[in-house]
């Protein structure tokens, strides 16, 4: 593909910027956003970086209708040497097009999207906050543009990327949550959309997150959607579990999404010796082992938090305190160790950083 151009209209005036502890999430967005267009038999063209604005889409525009759209979610983090930094974010242009794929959507040029996702937070860069555990989180998301109703893929797109800052996940260390395991419901089944990132997974996920939260419990744990028997994510994020000494996460089996974290986490305990095991897991086998005392650590695992202990798991009247509640070594160890290496405190050992104002170095 030549190599595109990325037209730059600056904004006239600034936004008045938040300050950093009255950031929440995903509320506010910053002055500029990136925009690119796909048609036939142009492909993907129009690159530019203009100010945030509303858009002007016909209500006939496919995505209205048939939720053809992908999006992805990472973050820009300033670090301890006042550079900004971009969390393994070729994953994110390679998962993308994976959501792409599966959604009917044409795929983009991975490099040319992270040069532009670079240089739309460079030209924003005074928005990345400075506190400890805060970022600038980055959206970017695809939807189909055709007018048409009729259902099939479409012939125009949108490639849309916008940034928010939001404050620390955490403002005072860790904090295990309560989950409930899902009985009733299901995000999505082997087959579906559940290992792409597509808003109608989460439309399909807010009915159990309601119901849930009006009793007490943060999320719900997903079992599969053709059995309802093997743990497949918790709310929005991975799952892990230390049973006996060893890891267990679920393997990817289509349904669960492939999260960047999680891949982090995997890589991390290999790394460290600690034997870590992607395999099918049951809630009865995690049950079993709560039983037996060896259920010693659960947490999830997402970009937002990048590590949420569980504290205490429900399953229909059965009730399991995991490490009575409080902070695993493991989880805080994992966590400690990629926000170290998010914010500079850590040396990045696995060349997982890369700089916003450099070209993406990584091979395809
Ligand atoms: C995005 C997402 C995750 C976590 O992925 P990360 O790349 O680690 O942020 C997990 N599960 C679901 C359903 C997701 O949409």
């Amino acid at each position: 593909m030549e190599e595109q151009t990325i037209r730059v209209q600056r904004c006239e005036t600034k936004k008045e910027k938040p300050q950093d502890d009255q950031l929440v999430f995903g509320k506010i967005f910053t002055d500029h956003m990136f925009v690119m267009d796909y048609s036939e038999p142009l492909g993907w063209h129009n690159a530019s970086i203009v100010p945030y604005q509303p858009l002007q889409i016909e209500p006939s525009a496919m995505v209205f209708h048939y939720a053809q759209s992908v999006f992805e979610g990472l973050k820009a983090y300033r670090t301890d040497n006042g550079s900004i930094e971009l969390f393994r974010p070729e994953k994110n242009m390679e998962r993308l097009n994976r959501s792409n794929d599966r959604l009917c959507i044409p795929p983009i040029d991975e490099e040319f999207a992270l040069k532009a996702i670079k240089q739309l937070v460079s030209i924003d860069r005074d928005w990345v906050p400075h506190t400890e555990g805060t970022s600038l989180y980055i959206r970017p998301f695809i939807i189909s543009t055709e007018t048409y109703i009729g259902v099939s893929a479409a012939a125009h797109y949108k490639f849309i990327v916008i940034l928010s800052p939001v404050g620390a996940y955490y403002k005072e260390g860790l904090n295990p949550v309560k989950i409930a395991v899902e009985n009733d419901y299901v995000r999505t089944v082997k087959g579906g959309t559940g290992e792409a990132k597509t808003g109608g997974n989460y439309a399909a996920s807010l009915k159990a997150q309601e119901m849930v939260a009006k009793t007490g419990y943060t999320q719900v744990l997903w079992l599969d959607g053709v059995e309802k028997k093997y743990i497949e994510e918790v709310g929005s994020m991975n799952v892990f579990f230390k049973i006996n000494g060893e890891v267990v996460t679920p393997k990817l089996n289509g349904s669960i999404l492939s999260g960047i974290t999680r891949l982090s986490v995997i890589e991390l305990l290999n790394h460290w010796d600690v034997p870590v095991i992607e395999r099918r897991i049951s809630i009865e086998e995690l049950y079993e082992a709560y039983q037996n005392g060896q259920l010693e650590e659960a947490f999830g695992s997402g970009t937002a938090a990048v590590i949420s202990p569980i504290g205490e798991l429900k399953w229909g009247d059965k009730q399991m305190i995991i490490n009575d509640g409080k902070t695993g070594e493991i989880s805080k160890k994992v966590y400690d160790t990629i926000t170290g290496i998010q914010y500079g405190h850590i040396e990045d050992s696995f060349n997982w950083m890369q700089n916003i104002e450099t070209e993406s170095t990584v091979k395809h």
